[in-house]
């Protein structure tokens, strides 16, 4: 006689996804790489991805919401929260600060949610000294300088002086590619953004990520051996 399948313990995949803690997704790039263009489809087209949105001191361009692209704050109140620990991390870039909130990020995580962020080099690198096994980093490339310097051309609100500035953190960016999880070369937008995709999807399922699960799954195990036992 063949052992049938245990029934006493079942896990659905909607469940397993439930008992996940969420993770943070961080995408880095040399500005003019495209980063932008790939977290606004992967806002628009996954699930349970939400944009940590930042507080900074810079001010807000014309195309900007308050709220929805940044909290635009003043230095004073950057400094305050700083103090009371609210931030996760936090950088100054080309004269401005720029610091990630801590509590909705808190909150997305234990309900298992996964928060995209646009930081730089320096948050990405603090985030890895508080939580190393949350964050998931990519590295978006350029598919060369001519084209980086091309695409920062075309943006209309940028004068030379900021341009210049840019590609100068973009060297010291580029340095460090090697200390991210995974590079992602974009020379084709569809593609660039389906590798993306990949990423997210494989890292969802990474075991650490399902503590919860492992009773659950152990579960199964004793059923099925006492069955076979039986
Ligand atoms: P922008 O002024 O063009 O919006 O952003 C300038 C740089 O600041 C970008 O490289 C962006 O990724 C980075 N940035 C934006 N928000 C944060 C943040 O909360 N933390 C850190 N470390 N960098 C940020």
């Amino acid at each position: 006689e063949t052992a049938t399948a245990p029934s006493g313990t079942s896990v659905s995949a909607e469940e397993a996804d439930k008992h996940r803690r969420g993770l943070m997704l961080v995408l880095s790039s040399p500005s003019g790489a495209g980063k932008s263009t790939i977290a606004r489809l992967l806002l628009e087209k996954e699930d349970n991805l939400s944009l940590s949105i930042s507080v900074t001191t810079r001010p807000r361009r014309s195309s900007e919401v308050d709220g929805v692209h940044y909290h635009f704050i003043d230095k004073a109140r950057f400094e305050q929260m700083k103090a009371h620990d609210e931030l996760l991390e936090w950088a100054e870039v080309h004269g401005n600060y720029y610091a990630t909130p801590r509590g909705p990020v808190e909150t997305s995580l234990d309900n298992g949610q996964d928060v995209l962020f646009d930081i730089d080099i320096q948050g990405t690198f603090q985030l890895y000294d508080k939580m190393r096994d949350d964050v998931v980093s990519i590295f978006i490339l350029p598919p060369s300088i001519a084209e980086m310097k091309s695409r920062l051309r075309r943006r209309a609100e940028d004068t030379d002086d900021v341009i210049l500035r840019r590609l100068k953190t973009a060297v010291g960016e580029m340095r460090h590619w090697s200390k991210y999880d995974y590079v992602v070369v974009n020379d084709d937008l569809e593609r660039a953004y389906d590798s993306v995709r990949a990423i997210l999807r494989a890292e969802r399922h990474k075991q650490h990520r399902s503590p919860a699960i492992a009773p659950l799954i152990d579960g199964m195990v004793r059923d099925l051996q006492s069955e076979l036992d039986g």
